[in-house]
């Protein structure tokens, strides 16, 4: 493996290549994920390029952006059709249009590829292993697309396959270790998510820790009502000191963080019910089963979490969680005597042992003075410990909080359109049931008493 010689920080070009990419009915997700990768590995992406399936419009795009950076990536064109140009484009280039040559390797694992599928291959598919005699081909263990690493003078450059889950593993295997500068900096990267809370008052909680140029560095971004915190560490020890930051971090933002990585409230509170020896069920309103879906988009959820109710109509609340009619004549759906009851009920008909329950005025009609659009009531109900269908407990259990029955509701106004109204809602309810397990207690932005 050849290492970048230069002693300038090596520089890279993307090149995004489909007629898709160019309309815009495909989202360029390969840009990003290299240009974020490239970063990380310690190599400045200067530019991205996007263009059609259209030979010379590859040529010129490939010898203008090896014109100028060390790297190019480019992305797409490599499957089997008549429009997948890549790797003429890069013949053209290199060998100046010579016949290419089959490649062993790559024929070999195209056969494996359809053998072990049980698929007959298709004679247009032996293209893909082809390339020019002065590139190399880069193995593709998740497809049927081989990528190809070439020099175009000074640059090297990689083509890759356009499907992600193809691109990714073949960027971390093969373009990652050929193109990372030596002695390049150890960078160690973290994220963690927040609830509850806005970005400004959050980062008052960090304090200090989000001083610009500190190390780690500490920043925060804002998302589908999300915050994020990020933490980045350099040098010797980075993943440790990493590591050690999110700690802090967590600790300094309780109880408003949620774990880290790929963590999400609704995964947070599933861990938290597995260790706890705990099962949930929902009653969900105006959220129409997103927290149900929240929940079950999570591999594994269904060992704690057993159900729920989509009760929209009060006739429903009413026969499927047995809310009095008394109730919703007095108080109204969207109250906390209803939204009490339908967790009661959510609660002792699953035979969970504490449950969620949402009732509210998503919008954008349906406001009234005293509960305007955005108005949601959520409730929990704790059917005490030992009570209703438990899992054995991992170790490390923490103490449950409430040993008898227990019911509470709070109310909010989110603000936003009615999706953002119910996204919000929904994860303030999951986000509720993990500060009950957890026993804790804060107040959430959008809450009005
Ligand atoms: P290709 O390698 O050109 O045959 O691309 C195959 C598929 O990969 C396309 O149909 C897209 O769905 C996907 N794809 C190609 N380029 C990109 C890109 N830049 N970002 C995300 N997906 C892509
Ligand atoms: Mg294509």
């Amino acid at each position: 493996m050849t290492t970048m010689q230069e002693s300038q920080p090596p520089t890279a070009c993307i090149l995004s290549i489909g007629d898709e990419l160019v309309l815009g009915t495909t989202l360029d997700t390969n840009g990003r994920a290299l240009s974020i990768a490239l970063r990380e590995a310690g190599i400045d992406v200067i530019e991205h390029r996007t263009v059609r399936d259209d030979r010379a419009a590859i040529v010129a795009a490939f010898r203008v952006l090896a014109g100028y950076a060390s790297v190019v990536i480019s992305t797409g064109g490599l499957g089997p059709t008549d429009d997948d140009l890549t790797r003429d484009a890069l013949n053209q280039i290199i060998d100046d249009d010579a016949p290419q040559v089959e490649d062993a390797v790559a024929r070999a694992d195209l056969e494996s590829w359809f053998a072990g599928r049980g698929r007959a291959m298709a004679a247009i598919n032996l293209r893909q292993a082809m390339r020019p005699r002065s590139a190399r081909i880069i193995r593709n263990l998740e497809g049927t697309a081989p990528g190809l690493a070439a020099s175009i003078g000074a640059c090297r450059v990689f083509c890759l396959p356009g499907p992600p889950r193809e691109m990714i593993p073949m960027l971390e295997a093969e373009v990652l270790p050929a193109v990372r500068p030596v002695g390049a900096p150890m960078i160690a990267k973290r994220t963690l998510g927040s609830f509850g809370i806005g970005e400004s008052a959050l980062a008052e909680m960090l304090g200090a820790r989000m001083t610009r140029g500190r190390e780690p560095a500490v920043g925060t971004t804002a998302s589908g009502s999300v915050v994020s915190i990020q933490v980045v560490a350099r040098g010797a020890d980075a993943a440790a000191r990493a590591d050690r930051e999110v700690a802090e971090c967590m600790a300094a933002v309780a109880p408003y963080g949620f774990g880290s990585v790929d963590a999400t409230i609704a995964s947070t509170l599933l861990d938290e019910c597995r260790a706890r020896g705990r099962t949930l069920a929902v009653a969900e309103s105006c959220t129409g089963g997103l927290i149900g879906s929240m929940l079950t988009a999570i591999s594994g959820s269904s060992d704690v979490f057993l159900g729920g109710w989509i009760t929209y109509s009060n006739a429903m609340k009413e026969a499927q969680l047995g809310v009095d009619p008394q109730v919703i004549a007095h108080h109204g759906a969207v109250s906390r005597e209803a939204v009490m009851a339908m967790a009661r009920g959510a609660c002792e008909r699953s035979g969970a042992s504490f449950a969620i329950s949402v009732s509210g005025v998503a919008g954008p009609s349906g406001g009234s003075l005293d509960k305007p659009v955005g108005t949601v009531w959520i409730g929990l109900h704790d059917a005490g410990v030992g009570a209703g269908a438990g899992v054995s407990a991992g170790t490390g259990a923490g103490v449950a909080t409430h040993a008898r029955p227990s019911t509470h509701a709070r109310r909010f106004e989110f603000p936003g359109a009615r999706d953002i109204v119910r996204d919000r809602a929904a994860k303030t309810a999951l986000q509720l049931a993990r500060w009950l397990l957890r026993g804790e207690h804060a107040p959430i932005l959008w809450e009005r008493a």
